[in-house]
């Protein structure tokens, strides 16, 4: 089974480009909607990190998410695509000074503070302000995801967050911090994550720790849990919207909120993988001793997950339903990692056939780079071409 797609239409256009099904994404977002509204307190921000083009950031801010962002231009294109301040979150590990004053000057709902020093910055850049920062702390759970060893972030040795050991001291010094309010707790333990044990892990592991602070009269306002929900790669056609049913039900069963309490999800790829195709033209057939090259005209600077993390993407020749052949698909880039996938089974290639690389939509077109002086893909949406 091959995904739908304008042919006719691609025929005419510059490749390679992305090409986003925004019927499918409003649907994914009908379903996010639908099924974190069964439970109360849930808010779901769009990690925006995965794909900022204004056209999917514009359909996404008006299904009502918020945003969760991790730098300073991320929140000005948030604000710019109708994304509400009061629904923006904003994580890094390093916010410079510029960043963290355009977060209070626009007055956003939390900075997930990820060390003291940074703590005592946003006091002190508020102070100047006569402001007060709101401030959630990420702790680094130390629960591993089942996923590729450059996506997880929840880990001891990664360098992401405050250690639980930290916690309490670092909420204690906050609360002698006139110009930061502690509000909240926040977690991010990695991405692509298929197998809902790590989640259940992160819920167990929070109940410990809100267990403790209360043993200690702490109270936290709100619970971020970052995103990290995986998609199906194999099969975007068979599966082209994730499982949120089984992801917000996980959390519903096993994190124990408090009374009052929001509970703060932040999906990225999970919103937007599969609405997003990598358009590309075999530009020639070349046949070796043991294997055959489709080359094409996209490469590692339009779409890097391959060559980063070894990623797969599921390709598809949508110019001919011929026999099957093996083929190797490559880009131009003059780099060996600039390979999208070995050895698979296409309909057999000829030089002008549009190829689509699947379940792109995520840190696809915003990953791109201009090596080689090579033009950044242009974004497409269906209204594009319609
Ligand atoms: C990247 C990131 C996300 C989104 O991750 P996905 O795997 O795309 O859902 C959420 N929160 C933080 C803090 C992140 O860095």
């Amino acid at each position: 089974m091959k995904g739908n797609f304008p042919v006719e239409k691609f025929k005419e256009m510059t490749t390679p480009f992305y090409y986003y099904d925004t019927d499918l994404l409003r649907a994914t977002l009908r379903e996010i909607n639908a099924e974190a509204g069964k439970y109360e307190g849930y808010c779901v921000h769009y990690a925006v990190k995965a794909n900022a083009n204004p056209k999917v950031l514009n359909v996404i801010s008006q299904a009502g998410l918020g945003a969760d962002c991790v730098s300073g231009g991320e929140i000005k294109r948030a604000l710019d695509m109708g994304f509400p301040a009061n629904k923006i979150v904003y994580a890094g590990v390093g916010k410079s000074d510029w960043e963290i004053n355009l977060g209070l000057d626009k007055d956003i709902f939390c900075f997930n503070v990820e060390s003291i020093p940074e703590l005592e910055v946003i006091n002190e850049l508020a102070a100047r302000k006569g402001k007060i920062a709101r401030v959630a702390f990420r702790i680094n759970p130390n629960v591993g995801a089942h996923t590729h060893a450059n996506i997880t972030t929840g880990l001891a040795e990664n360098k992401f967050g405050i250690a639980m050991e930290d916690m309490e001291r670092v909420i204690e010094l906050s609360r002698q911090m006139p110009n930061v309010k502690f509000v909240g707790l926040h977690f991010h333990i990695g991405s692509q994550i298929l197998d809902m044990g790590d989640f259940v892990a992160l819920c167990n592991r929070i109940n410990e720790l809100q267990t403790q602070l209360e043993s200690h009269h702490i109270q936290v306002e709100n619970i971020n849990v970052g995103g990290g929900l995986g998609i199906d790669y194999h099969h975007p056609n068979r599966v082209p919207v994730p499982d949120f049913k089984s992801y917000f039900a996980t959390y519903a069963r096993h994190l124990k909120l408090r009374k009052g309490q929001t509970l703060h999800f932040e999906l990225g790829r999970a919103v937007v993988a599969q609405c997003g195709s990598l358009i590309t033209r075999v530009l020639y057939v070349k046949r070796g001793a043991f294997k055959q090259f489709a080359i094409v005209d996209a490469g590692m600077t339009d779409l890097i997950r391959p060559a980063l993390y070894q990623a797969y993407h599921k390709i598809e020749n949508i110019s001919n339903d011929e026999e099957n052949d093996t083929y190797d698909v490559v880009g131009p880039i003059c780099e060996s990692s600039d390979v999208f996938a070995k050895a698979v089974d296409l309909n057999c290639c000829h030089r002008g056939d549009l190829l689509a690389i699947r379940s792109a939509g995520a840190y696809g077109e915003i990953m791109a780079s201009q090596y080689n002086c090579r033009q950044l893909p242009q974004g497409l949406t269906q209204e594009d071409l319609a």
